[in-house]
């Protein structure tokens, strides 16, 4: 069993990129052979997403295994509370275990739209750090990792109060971190210094996305919430429309971002490039060296 966990710590960065399964009424074979070409990038591990509420789960599980089983590169499956029964959870740990997936991002997933009150609210995990300290309890070989939020979640009534409950998502056994995605490392390095004052200890990696175009960045906001700078808001300013010129532009941006999270020693950096290994290539093809 191998732990994504050690790879961090003594002086090295953690690179890593996050795919996205076919839904489950689509032909697979094309995202894996998409995703075979993250072979020769050799990322320290590749996160799998999971649908909220359990769609896509068969294809996220049959992408996971493919990465960990057939290219041999570490990967950490996403699994998301909200939808989950105890006995599904279990289902779905047994069904990892089978195909030697061991690290998961424990995440409780937003509200489906097709979920009733009654569901949402009688749930068995209400957050994230409750799936943790099941899977900490029932399964200990897991290595179990948790999401943070630079810009604070938008269900949070205070910064504050998301940095006390993410303390409890580290206690309930979520080993290292990984962050919302972010376009001012600002917020990122405030983020690090509150989690110091929280006695907040376990590795983060950083969350970039290269935005390649104008509608792409709407939605990431939209999704992320967090804030545009004035030089990302620019640049789309000169170049949304074009769609290489942008991309170029975009590439770039979150090159000088990464190299700065660089030259602050961040644990890791995990690119946001769903399953555009040609972005991840040229991005650490800048920076790893
Ligand atoms: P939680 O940790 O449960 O936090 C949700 C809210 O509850 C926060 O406001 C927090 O402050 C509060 N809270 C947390 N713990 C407690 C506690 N013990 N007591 C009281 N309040 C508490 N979504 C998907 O559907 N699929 C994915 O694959 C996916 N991947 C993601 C990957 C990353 C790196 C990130 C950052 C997000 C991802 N998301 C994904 C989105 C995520 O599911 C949503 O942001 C969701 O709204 C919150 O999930 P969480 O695990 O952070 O929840």
């Amino acid at each position: 069993m191998s732990s994504i966990k050690d790879k961090y710590g003594s002086g090295r960065t953690v690179f890593s990129c996050e795919v996205f399964p076919p839904k489950k009424d689509q032909d697979i074979a094309p995202t894996l052979s998409k995703i075979s070409e993250f072979s020769d990038i050799a990322p320290d591990f590749l996160s799998v997403t999971y649908g909220a509420g359990g769609s896509n789960a068969g294809h996220a599980v049959e992408v996971a295994s493919y990465i960990r089983n057939k290219i041999g590169i570490d990967v950490l499956s996403h699994i998301t509370s909200v939808g989950f029964s105890r006995e599904k959870l279990e289902k779905g740990l047994k069904t990892f275990e089978e195909n030697s997936i061991e690290n998961v991002l424990a995440l409780r997933g937003d509200r489906p739209s097709y979920m009733t009150d009654e569901e949402y609210n009688s749930r068995d995990f209400y957050h994230a750090s409750d799936m943790a300290s099941f899977i900490k309890e029932k399964h200990p070989s897991f290595t179990i990792a948790g999401a943070c939020y630079p810009d604070k979640h938008f269900e949070a009534v205070s910064y504050e109060e998301d940095m006390i409950n993410l303390a409890k998502k580290v206690s309930a056994g979520c080993s290292f971190l990984i962050s919302q995605l972010f376009f001012d490392n600002d917020v990122f390095y405030r983020m690090l210094d509150n989690m110091k004052k929280h006695s907040i200890d376990v590795p983060v990696s950083a969350g970039i996305m290269p935005v390649t175009s104008a509608k792409m960045l709407g939605t990431t906001v939209t999704l992320s919430g967090t804030s545009v700078p004035k030089a990302l808001s620019d640049i789309i300013a000169a170049h949304g429309d074009d769609n290489e010129d942008m991309k170029r532009a975009g590439v770039e941006y979150a090159i000088r971002q990464a190299e700065d999270l660089l030259s602050h020693g961040v644990d890791g950096i995990h690119l946001y490039v769903m399953n555009k290994p040609e972005l991840a290539r040229e991005i650490f093809a800048s920076i790893r060296n």
